[in-house]
């Protein structure tokens, strides 16, 4: 029986963690942090919480005997990827990482890209005054010090402080769907977009909402993978690949890439 350990928090972890756990021979643990208070419902067994770092989690991969570890944890789950690479290093464990591509910019979009929510903030000075800010709750403080600006801040669970002086909150989860997207930049006057780089179309339709309305949008570029680390873009992929490794039968994976966004807020 060879053991799969699924690194989630995402829709691509629940997906893969449903059509593995239609495979014969494989038996498969899904990971989550443990921080959303209503997560979405996972297929089979489901561990949560912090591993202890990379030796934790390489401490975790022998006791359970795991044979691969798939990350399909967020773009910007960027400690949990960097562990996952270091305890696979070191266990001599399969490492496959699930990375969905980023939006790409068409012709009416105006796009200001920032390499860190700080930089993010820095850049909307200027641009105008009412902000829908949809990078997660964490982080938030980055634009705490922003008390010339109005924030609609959306996110799954409510935002860690400090938060900005003028904001109301929103909690909310994906999907959005463009109407909904058009009505709420329209109703709360939105002049500026923020959010991270977070692909899928889960969470694209603000940016085609913000693109009509000729609204500028502040994107926060993504963390670059660990070096000499092997990714795939959706869950068909990773199949494929699980597969090419072995640790799959002849069955193909369905399930397309792309991928779709737990929330463009972070749990
Ligand atoms: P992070 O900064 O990369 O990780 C911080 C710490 O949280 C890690 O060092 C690890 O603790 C623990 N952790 C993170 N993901 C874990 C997982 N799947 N299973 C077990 N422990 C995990 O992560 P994050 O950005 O806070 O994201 C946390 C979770 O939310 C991830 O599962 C991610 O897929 C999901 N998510 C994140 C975003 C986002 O924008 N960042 C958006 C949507 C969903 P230890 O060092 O103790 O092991």
């Amino acid at each position: 029986m060879r053991h799969l350990l699924v690194l989630g928090g995402t829709t691509e972890g629940r997906r893969l963690a449903a059509l593995l756990a239609e495979e014969p021979g494989v038996r498969v643990t899904s990971s989550v942090a443990g921080r959303v208070a209503r997560p979405g419902p996972v297929t089979g067994t489901v561990r949560s919480g912090g591993f202890g770092g990379p030796e934790g989690l390489a401490r975790w991969l022998t006791a359970h005997r795991v044979t691969a570890v798939i990350d399909a944890t967020h773009p910007f789950a960027a400690a949990i990827t960097r562990n996952a690479a270091q305890a696979c290093a070191a266990t001599g464990t399969p490492l496959l990482v699930i990375r969905r591509p980023g939006w790409t910019a068409g012709p009416g979009d105006r796009w200001l890209t920032a390499a860190s929510l700080p930089e993010a903030a820095g850049l909307l000075h200027g641009l105008g005054r009412r902000v829908l800010l949809t990078t997660g709750r964490q982080g938030v403080a980055a634009f705490a010090g922003l008390d010339q600006l109005w924030f609609l801040i959306r996110s799954v669970d409510p935002p860690e402080p400090p938060l900005p002086p003028h904001a109301r909150l929103l909690a909310d989860r994906g999907p959005y769907h463009l109407d909904g997207e058009r009505a709420l930049l329209r109703e709360h006057s939105i002049d500026i977009v923020v959010t991270k780089d977070s692909g899928g179309t889960a969470t694209a339709a603000k940016l085609t909402a913000a693109r009509e309305a000729g609204l500028p949008v502040v994107i926060v570029v993504r963390p670059p993978l660990p070096e000499g680390v092997a990714a795939v873009p959706g869950v068909a992929s990773a199949g494929e690949r699980l597969r090419e490794l072995g640790l799959l039968g002849a069955r193909r994976l369905h399930g397309g890439h792309g991928g779709h966004g737990a929330a463009d807020t972070c749990p």
